[in-house]
């Protein structure tokens, strides 16, 4: 290992933030010692700020359809190979009760960029399930308007996900028709300037994807100072333009989990579906590499094959319980403990009790 490698991972270690060009070397290091020791440094960096508890967040994937045309996602407007599925509003309602039974603290509403689900409906959902639970409610629609965003924090909504996929604004261009990632950027603010817990995200190893890109997507989730953050990789998926593109790597999107920890120490990271996907003991070594989250499926099982962002989707045939109690194993498989009640992130916990609740969008 260089001087300089040696130099830049005790900066990392420090807290001190790198720069581009310093991330963008560490990330083009291909010396596999170096990657050792930087996902031990983020698993203690994790075990130090956000401890051994691992939260676990329902998830209920409610909808296939999609207004979107993402390049590589299955569940793109012109797949016309999906058989696409919506679930009724009660039975929504229904499968969030099912996830308080079985001890979830938080439930993400997933779905499509499906506008079936109005303003008002998404709302009465909200409130429903905020009337008879004690559960947080992570939203994550899609790109949709401040006054949706408004409505459904007031109705109690208190998370939302939107990875922003890329930094790179021309490969964000590409892979995304008629979007942009500055509309993109604008909707994570405004989420995090109406008070939710927000998170955001990227795919590894997207075609066009460099050493540079994945540095600025990393700088991106710190400039956003960005509450949550989910990566996987890319998982070529054969109904879409890139099914003969060669997917993202295992190992290097366990490194940039790692590296994440290490800048953003009090930030919730989960291990993500697709690491499980990619190998079986993918979630447990991104555990074991700064994350502390992990979301098992709650979705009803006669709708899980569906939901095929990218194939080979672990936990399709499964149902609710049986996941609690496979993930249960897992996380006590890594000597790690389950993580009770809501499981905020430490970071917007201290930024709420430094703004006070209301105004922890600032
Ligand atoms: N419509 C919502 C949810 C999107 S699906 C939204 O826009 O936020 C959730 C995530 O799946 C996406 O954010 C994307 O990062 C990921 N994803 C989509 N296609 C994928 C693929 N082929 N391989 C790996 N991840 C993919």
């Amino acid at each position: 290992m260089s001087r300089k490698i040696k130099a830049l991972i005790a900066k990392l270690a420090a807290g001190d933030g790198p720069s581009c060009e310093e991330l963008t070397l560490l990330i083009s290091q291909t010396d596999s010692q170096i990657w050792q020791e930087i996902r031990l440094l983020a698993d203690s960096v994790r075990a130090k700020h956000v401890g051994s508890d691992v939260h676990l967040r329902g998830l209920i994937e409610f909808s296939n359809h999609c207004r979107a045309n993402c390049l590589y996602c299955g569940l793109r407007r012109e797949n016309r190979a999906l058989v696409r599925y919506r679930l009724e509003p009660q039975e929504i309602v229904e499968t969030a009760l099912l996830a308080d039974q079985l001890g979830y603290g938080t439930v993400v509403l997933q779905s499509g960029e499906d506008p079936f689900y109005t303003k008002e409906l998404l709302a009465e959902i909200i409130a429903e399930i905020k009337g008879r639970t004690e559960l947080a409610i992570t939203l994550s629609v899609g790109e949709r308007t401040f006054d949706e965003y408004a409505l459904w924090r007031e109705k109690g909504a208190d998370r939302y996900l939107l990875r922003h996929e890329t930094a790179d604004p021309a490969l964000y261009a590409s892979l995304h028709p008629k979007r942009t990632l500055e509309e993109r950027v604008k909707c994570l603010k405004a989420l995090r300037s109406l008070g939710y817990e927000v998170g955001a995200g990227f795919m590894v190893g997207l075609p066009g994807q460099t050493p540079e890109t994945l540095a600025r997507d990393l700088l991106l989730l710190v400039e956003l100072d960005v509450d949550m953050i989910g990566i996987g990789p890319f998982v070529p998926n054969p109904h879409t333009p890139l099914a003969r593109e060669e997917g993202g790597s295992f190992e290097q999107t366990v490194n940039m989990v790692a590296l994440t920890r290490l800048l953003m120490p009090t930030a919730n990271i989960p291990a993500t579906t697709a690491m499980g996907s990619l190998r079986p003991d993918g979630r447990e070594i991104t555990l074991k590499a700064g994350a502390n989250v992990l979301m098992p499926n709650v979705t009803p099982k006669r709708f899980r094959p569906l939901y095929e962002i990218y194939p080979g989707k672990i936990c399709t045939d499964e149902e609710a319980g049986q996941c609690r109690l496979c993930i249960e194993g897992r996380i006590k498989s890594c000597g790690r403990t389950v993580g009770t009640g809501q499981g905020a992130s430490l970071k917007y916990q201290q930024r709420s009790a430094l703004h006070g609740n209301h105004a922890a969008g600032q």
